[in-house]
């Protein structure tokens, strides 16, 4: 029997639903998912496999012009996902705009023949008529892709989709283990979903301008111990962080340690550290700790 292997990445512009779509294919909420911009800062990989193929996607950032630092790190993850990939998913939404820039970085790709598939997305909530001009957009704009409409939210033509890019992979052996959903550690997962939260309690910048590590990570039969430093730019966000009494870290808390619990199918303990972390986000040497720079 011959496999099937390869990698296939996800990329387009904040919010046209990237990481929904890898986690409606993965099967799991690998990926944070929020109605905010900028929810993705690294690359995750998610794998799907079947008994003769092995599908590894990666979830991108959104392409955004970068200007903080962390941006300009967060850029380089999608640079490199259009320069390894075996099969490019371009995602868009209808109504989005095509100014050039946001599209020239794949005109080199498809010189390199790698297949693209142009997704429209969010197609349970557009009209006919807005889906039809998008895909005639498209097929002008990529004559060589394969247009999908697609909704990643209600899984619509997802499976279609998979079966797509199975035929599109090139006969490889397996990369990963084939029990293996992701290539990110648990303490990986701890900080986005806490991060996740803190991107829909709080407001304006605080959400940007935190950094959550997990610290400690003591698994046993029946608990997981989690010790988390939050970390903040300015002694000022600290103080919003916390809130009047310790009343919205305590909320954070709570709902923090409910969506751990879904995840890791077990009990959670989980304790919080707030320490301010002079612009953590311009500083080479701080962001190369966070792992977003080698
Ligand atoms: P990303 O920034 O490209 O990763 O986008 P997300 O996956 O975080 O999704 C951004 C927002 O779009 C979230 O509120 C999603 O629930 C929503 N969304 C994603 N896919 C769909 C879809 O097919 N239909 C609708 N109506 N909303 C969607
Ligand atoms: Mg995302």
């Amino acid at each position: 029997m011959n496999h099937k292997a390869g990698f296939v990445n996800i990329i387009g512009s904040p919010n046209v639903g990237k990481s929904t779509l890898m986690n409606a294919l993965v099967g799991e909420g690998l990926s944070i998912i929020t109605p905010k911009a900028q929810t993705t800062r690294h690359r995750i990989l998610g794998m799907v496999h079947g008994e003769d193929f092995q599908i590894v996607f990666s979830d991108t950032p959104g392409m955004i012009q970068a200007v903080y630092p962390l941006q300009k790190a967060m850029m380089t993850f999608v640079k490199i996902s259009l320069q390894d990939a075996d099969v490019l998913l371009y995602m868009t939404e209808t109504g989005q705009s095509d100014p050039q820039k946001d599209t020239k970085f794949l005109e080199k790709p498809q010189k390199t023949n790698i297949p693209l598939i142009v997704l429209i997305n969010k197609i349970d909530q557009t009209t006919q008529q807005a889906l039809e001009e998008a895909v005639v957009h498209w097929h002008d704009r990529f004559p060589k892709a394969r247009i999908l409409p697609i909704s990643a939210l209600k899984k619509l033509n997802t499976e279609l989709l998979l079966e797509i890019i199975t035929k599109l992979l090139p006969e490889h052996p397996p990369y990963y283990p084939k029990d293996m959903l992701t290539d990110k550690p648990k303490r990986f997962f701890v900080n986005e979903l806490i991060r996740e939260k803190i991107l829909l309690l709080y407001e304006k910048e605080i959400p940007y301008s935190v950094e959550v590590v997990t610290e400690q990570f003591k698994e046993r039969d029946d608990l997981i111990h989690i010790s988390c430093l939050i970390f903040v730019e300015r002694n000022s966000q600290k103080g919003i962080l916390i809130g009047h009494r310790g009343q919205a870290l305590k909320k954070l808390g709570i709902q923090s340690r409910e969506s751990l619990e879904i995840f890791f199918s077990k009990k959670i303990f989980l304790e919080f550290h707030v320490k301010t972390n002079k612009n953590w986000r311009s500083d080479s040497q701080q962001l190369k700790r966070l792992g977003y720079i080698s």
